[in-house]
């Protein structure tokens, strides 16, 4: 370590945000490059491409897209530099391996395709399950009149939700957006045709990304070449672009089922039902059980998330007491799999497999040599 380094206070350190991971190099943007006396007036970029410390590598210290890193030797003129330091992230999804992700996106429209309440609810309930911040955001409110804004506002407020009535076509409630990412690490999901893209290149004008001109095949083909890539939005925030999407699994705990519906929240923490285990169906005593709008997307929603776990339990026959492992020789061999408990909280793994559907259809083998 050299002396300069030994003496360096936290502010003298050059810090950034890693925004793409391509092989082996790391790009990063740097913190408000103003308030840094490190950076040299005449470097005009915002970024610096970094290689990894070995002393990172020998540690198993991974660097993902969002990870917060101190950066040290940089090579001004080449635009180069090493990161030495990963600061310990707030939050981690494995699948996009995003760190230090504040919020959701989830992006519908109003009209063209008009909204459907139970696509949406499906999509809700798998955000809910990353336990993320979400941000509803409704496109196409050039498309419905004023009063049928009001109803919707309503309604989805009844469900729990604030949604923010945006037009990517007329510019309107961009600016509040932008509000919900300033500062924040968002992750934009939806299905496709709402107007993701078209609200991408509001935000972020560099980014021009095609609008509306693909479809099926062709816009996973577009999808699967792409990164997992943070694009800085100019104003502050940065937004991770959503590929296509799929129809979300229901694949978490049915007993988790009822956390992600904000109106059974509510109703959980104003008391409790009589049984720990209630699955707030014919239960007496249950608090969930009532006439809120969702109620019914509820039973419904269990039904298939009990179905889709029965499905899963029985395909393969080794699925529920073995796994199979995939070792990096190429080789398989089964392992036990852990009992899994009836009232078990969703996995880690499981919350990241939750937000990869929402995202859409990565190359996950992609990501995940590139995370190695
Ligand atoms: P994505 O598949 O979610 O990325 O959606 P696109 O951004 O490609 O948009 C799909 C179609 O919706 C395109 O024809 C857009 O021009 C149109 N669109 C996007 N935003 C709006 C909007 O705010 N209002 C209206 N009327 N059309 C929009
Ligand atoms: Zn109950």
């Amino acid at each position: 370590m050299s002396e300069f380094q030994s003496t360096a206070t936290n502010q003298d350190q050059l810090k950034g945000t890693v925004v793409a991971v391509q092989a082996n190099f790391y790009r990063v943007l740097l913190d408000n490059k103003n308030q840094n006396f490190l950076i040299p007036e005449n470097f005009k970029s915002d970024y610096l491409l970094c290689t990894r410390r070995t002393r990172l590598k020998k540690i198993g210290q991974k660097v993902i897209v969002g990870d917060r890193v101190i950066i040290e030797e940089p090579d001004w003129l080449d635009g180069r530099g090493a990161i030495s330091q990963v600061l310990s992230r707030s939050t981690e999804l494995k699948r996009p391996p995003i760190a230090n992700a504040d919020i959701i996106l989830l992006v519908f429209a109003l009209e063209e395709p008009s909204l459907d309440t139970w696509q949406l609810s499906r999509f809700l309930i798998k955000a809910e399950s990353t336990q993320l911040k979400i941000c509803l955001c409704l496109n196409k409110c050039d498309l419905i009149t004023y009063q049928q804004q009001q109803q919707w506002q309503e309604r989805l407020s009844n469900w729990g939700y604030n949604p923010v009535f945006v037009s990517a076509v007329q510019n309107q409630g961009i600016e509040t957006l932008k509000e919900y990412l300033q500062g924040k690490i968002g992750i934009l999901a939806g299905p496709s045709g709402v107007g993701k893209s078209s609200l991408i290149n509001k935000l972020i004008p560099a980014a021009q990304l095609r609008v509306g001109k693909v479809s099926g095949k062709l816009q996973r083909g577009r999808h699967t070449t792409r990164h997992v890539e943070l694009f800085n939005i100019p104003g502050g925030g940065l937004l991770a672009d959503s590929p296509g999407f799929n129809q979300p699994d229901l694949d978490h705990e049915p007993t988790d089922l009822a956390l992600y519906f904000p109106e059974a929240r509510r109703q959980m923490s104003l008391g409790n039902c009589q049984f720990k285990n209630c699955s707030h169906r014919d239960e007496p005593n249950c608090v969930v059980r009532g006439d809120w709008e969702r109620y019914e997307y509820y039973r419904v929603f269990l039904e298939k998330t009990i179905s889709y776990k029965k499905q899963q339990q029985n395909v393969p026959d080794t699925e529920s007491s073995v796994k199979l492992k995939v070792k990096k020789s190429g080789k398989s061999q089964y392992e036990p799999r852990l009992a899994s408990k009836k009232y078990r909280r969703s996995s880690r793994r499981e919350k990241h497999q939750n937000l990869q559907e929402l995202y859409g259809e990565i190359n996950i083998q992609e990501i995940y040599e590139e995370a190695e």
